[in-house]
């Protein structure tokens, strides 16, 4: 057998190991949306294995050499891509802070931004406040709106990539986020398909009625 299909194969099966193992640490969080979609997507690639062995052999061959040349491609692009911008921006001041390249992350994220209700979080570029640069939350804004639901809100933290329970799979995927901005972009479109680009309503309590 052609040395396409097993490089093919051996991309198909590493796609959908992946896949595999981000169902299973989704249905141990019970994060059910991230576990149907996953699932789905694991599904749509077997399916689409299946229909390549249904080809004639030469065209097979080709497809699974394209398929695994585009990820080894996407994998250059990620290696190569620049790394994001370890700073804090601070002015003069020194801190210990451990910086793990989140802040070039905020810079084209903006889930939280983009979830609050209050519009308590600024979509534009960060200011100075007390010597440091930042995105400077409207505080009174965000707890007018805690008083006005009854209760804390904290929408912006539950839809956080970086908010994300702390098991292998995003471990892997936080240290490969340091290393590229090519990566931080594509988990953040990720973090959309998987957990959706805003969380699900939830009933109010009673007492909050
Ligand atoms: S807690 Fe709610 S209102 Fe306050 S900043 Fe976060 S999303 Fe906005
Ligand atoms: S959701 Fe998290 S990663 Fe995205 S902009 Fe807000 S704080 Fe940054």
């Amino acid at each position: 057998m052609s040395i396409f299909i097993y490089l093919g194969e051996f991309a198909f099966a590493v796609m959908i190991l992946g896949l595999l193992l981000f169902s299973l640490f989704s249905a141990v969080e019970k994060e059910w949306r991230a576990f149907g979609r996953s699932l789905f997507v694991t599904l749509g690639f077997l399916f689409l294995n299946a229909l390549i062995w249904m080809l004639p052999y030469t065209i097979r061959k080709i497809i699974l050499g394209v398929f695994f040349l585009f990820l080894v491609l996407l994998f250059m692009f990620f290696i190569f891509s620049p790394k994001p911008k370890r700073r804090i921006d601070t002015k003069g001041k020194k801190r210990k802070i451990k910086v793990f390249g989140v802040q070039n992350f905020c810079e084209f994220c903006k889930k939280c931004a983009l979830n609050c209700p209050s519009h308590a979080i600024p979509l534009g570029e960060k200011r100075e406040e007390n010597g440091s640069l930042r995105w400077i939350i409207d505080r009174e804004a965000c707890y007018e709106f805690w008083r006005k639901c009854g209760t804390d809100c904290a929408k912006c933290i539950y839809v956080c990539p970086y908010s994300k329970p702390n098991n292998l799979m995003h471990k892997i995927i936080r240290m490969a986020n340091s290393k590229s901005t090519g990566v931080q972009k594509l988990s953040m479109k990720g973090d959309d398909f998987f957990y959706g680009t805003h969380p699900k309503e939830k009933k109010s309590l009673d007492w909050t009625k």
